[in-house]
């Protein structure tokens, strides 16, 4: 099993046969020894140093229904809300007062956000904070839209693929296509996007196969950030009764990626601090090296359900910036307030 992991390290890459195996067989002490690995790899690519990024989750409107999460257009329960491009400006005024300079927005695919209010608000944000990287999560839209985004001055763009077993994706998500979301994701590359991709693990029907396939993905995609989070079931969803994805097998996941795709940036993710209340600092220790403080404001925090439990959503954006600064320095790391671009993007020097 040892030999998997010095494999993995000195060379980056596992046969597909050989990572469903290590999968299957992780054990305790292989676990120690695969994250001894990537924290080395995470010191030689980046340092000690942990990226902020301020989330703005702007609607909890959505047209689609995907299977686990709470902002279904099914869920007929859950209580929506949309900020208007001004109050997002608030968040990012209040943020970059807190010294952030990334801005993450996100939300559900919410139509009456159309192309031109969204670049309209994409152009206001730069020009009132040139200094900034935004970076949009709004899931599937057209070329044209992507790229108006992106002339606009839109520089990122996340995008999980969610999971890259073509069977689990079509379970998971009526009316929507699996080919079409690989697509988007190289429309937004092509265009000259960072991408971040990413997948959830412990979904309903998972194995280790299609966890192999995941890692195959990106390896051949390249993004320059990746997104690994547990699935948490949501108790108004056709999931709920489903069990949560594990705190180790999402870090053992984390640790993959560090290795497989080693200049990509890595968040610890708001849910893996749901499933447990060290978990971002676990996965800070195994390879990720960002975290996303929650910028929006308090009054719609808990309205953005995607999953049961969410934390962070009572505190100001002031707490929540304090807080994770206090976990990164207590788990040993260093903030970054900085632009942190993935290093693809700083050699490619986009
Ligand atoms: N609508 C956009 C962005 C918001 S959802 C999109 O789908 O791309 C952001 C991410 O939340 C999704 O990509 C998904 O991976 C994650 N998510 C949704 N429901 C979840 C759940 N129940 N448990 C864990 N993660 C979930
Ligand atoms: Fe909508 Fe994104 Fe949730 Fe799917 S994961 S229902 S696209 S918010």
């Amino acid at each position: 099993m040892k030999q998997f992991v010095h494999k993995l390290y000195s060379r980056g890459e596992l046969a597909r046969d050989e990572l469903v195996y290590l999968l299957e067989h992780m054990d305790a002490e292989t676990r120690a020894e695969l994250f001894r690995f990537t924290h080395r790899r995470r010191m030689e690519k980046y340092g000690d140093k942990v990226y902020m990024r301020g989330l703005i989750e702007f609607s909890s409107f959505c047209r689609r229904d995907c299977l686990y999460c709470g902002l279904r257009a099914g869920n007929r329960n859950a209580e929506r809300y949309r900020l208007k491009p001004e109050q997002i400006l608030d968040c990012c005024r209040e943020g970059y007062d807190l010294g952030f300079r990334t801005f993450v927005l996100q939300s559900g695919e919410d139509a009456w956000y159309t192309a031109d209010i969204l670049t309209e608000l994409v152009l206001n944000i730069k020009s009132n904070f040139p200094d900034t990287a935004l970076t949009l999560s709004i899931g599937e839209r057209d070329e044209i839209t992507y790229s108006k985004l992106y002339k606009a001055g839109a520089n990122r763009f996340l995008l999980r693929h969610e999971t890259a077993s073509r069977r689990l994706y079509q379970s998971l998500h009526p009316n929507m296509s699996f080919d079409n979301r690989r697509n988007c994701l190289k429309t937004l590359q092509a265009i000259g996007y960072q991408v971040g991709a990413g997948f959830m693990v412990g979904l309903p029907g998972q194995t280790a196969e299609d966890l192999a396939d995941d890692f195959i993905y990106l390896k051949t995609l390249n993004p320059d950030m990746i997104g690994i989070g547990p699935f948490i079931p949501h108790d108004q969803t056709p999931l709920a009764g489903a069990r949560a994805g594990s705190l180790e097998d999402t870090l053992v996941m984390v640790a993959l990626a560090r290795l497989l795709v080693p200049d990509a940036l890595i968040p610890a993710t708001t849910a893996l601090g749901t499933l447990n209340s060290e978990g971002r600092e676990m996965a800070l220790k195994v390879g990720a090296n960002v975290v996303m403080p929650n910028l929006s404001p308090v009054s719609v925090r808990n309205k953005y359900a995607l999953y049961n439990g969410k934390i962070c959503t009572g505190d100001e954006s002031a707490q929540c910036r304090h807080c994770l600064e206090l976990r990164i320095g207590v788990a040993g790391f260093s903030v970054d307030m900085g632009r942190g671009d993935s290093i693809k993007a700083i050699m490619a020097n986009r």
